[in-house]
């Protein structure tokens, strides 16, 4: 009975800090229906999580200030391409960075709320550079940002052109509120699967294991990517050409899936000032999976991995079940 508690007392141990234990999927989908847990949880989602509320304002400042006319981008041009990319190349330099320099250049709130105790890793062979904040940095520069501002630059250009149908707040306003609600939904389940296509081997090997460097990770590990790991998973966003919906919910799709992982990776809990919480900011569902690989594909939003047995909540049993579901899969 003391081994056994032992043994456990050192499995937890790899957490400087964890949520409470199993962490909780959406109750959206609970059965039987939990309607009053889940209206929380959507409206918790919009409005008590303040890292999409910044994306809410920025996607409509942008939208409004910075936005090329539907006329220039009816051809595709440098002068407004370049507008997306340095507008795009800014908002992530300026989330990651600032969370980066906050919690791991000046480590304002030292050890507190930090899932994995350990640092960044230097010197080491596994990262271009040796260097996982370089390393991270440059593929999320020079391969996300760009893999983003493309497929910014299709839709536009297609709603531009008539490929892809936008709508006024005027024309729909109940849907545009709706489409908001659907986002987290429809992103998580996308998420899960191209997630678990870039898991099939050969695709691993190639493309997803780059981002797999970061077993620890931090704000620049979000966008981390293999450039066409960064085309599949931004492809999210695609289905705004099937689906009509105003510009700003685009932008706003966007943001959530290429600088919302700034703050998922952060590897806090929450960002503190003055001990108060100023945001929500690490994903204790997507730290299990960046050190556990063969679990958690999807997002807490959605349960799928739940649903096709690869949910971990972060407990011992859980971490049994994921090692044996592990051993298996590498043996066939
Ligand atoms: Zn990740
Ligand atoms: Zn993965």
């Amino acid at each position: 009975m003391e081994i056994d508690q032992a043994k456990r007392a050192t499995k937890r141990s790899i957490w400087n800090h964890h949520p409470d234990l199993p962490i909780q999927n959406s109750p959206l989908f609970s059965w039987p229906p939990k309607p009053i847990r889940a209206a929380k949880w959507l409206v918790r989602r919009w409005v008590d999580i303040t890292a999409t509320l910044l994306f809410t304002f920025v996607a409509i400042g942008f939208y409004l200030f910075l936005q090329p006319a539907p006329e220039t981008m009816k051809t595709l041009a440098p002068g407004w391409i370049a507008t997306i990319y340095v507008r795009n190349l800014l908002f992530l330099t300026t989330v990651a960075g600032g969370l980066h320099l906050y919690l791991f250049t000046l480590k304002r709130q030292g050890k507190n709320l930090k899932y994995d105790a350990r640092e960044m890793m230097v010197n080491n062979g596994t990262f271009t550079f040796r260097n996982q904040v370089y390393d991270n940095m440059f593929w999320s520069l020079a391969g996300g940002v760009t893999a983003w501002t493309f497929l910014e630059v299709l839709y536009f250009w297609g709603a531009a052109n008539g490929y892809a149908t936008t709508l006024t707040f005027a024309e729909a306003p109940v849907w545009f509120f709706v489409s908001l609600l659907l986002l987290p939904i429809w992103a998580s389940m996308h998420f899960y699967w191209v997630h678990r296509f870039l898991h099939w081997p050969p695709m691993y090997k190639r493309v997803h294991a780059l981002h797999h460097r970061n077993v620890n990770v931090g704000p620049w590990s979000g966008l981390s990517m293999h450039p066409v790991e960064s085309v599949i998973y931004l492809s999210s966003v695609l289905i705004h050409f099937v689906v009509p919906t105003h510009p700003v919910i685009f932008l706003l799709h966007m943001y959530i899936k290429a600088v919302g992982p700034a703050f998922s990776h952060a590897g806090f809990e929450k960002v503190l000032v003055n001990d108060k919480r100023l945001t929500d900011a690490g994903d204790f569902h997507h730290q299990l999976h960046h050190r556990f690989f063969e679990c958690n594909y999807g997002t807490a939003d959605m349960p799928w991995d739940k649903w096709f047995g690869s949910f971990h909540d972060g407990t011992d049993e859980a971490g049994t079940r994921i090692k044996e579901r592990r051993r298996k899969m590498y043996q066939s």
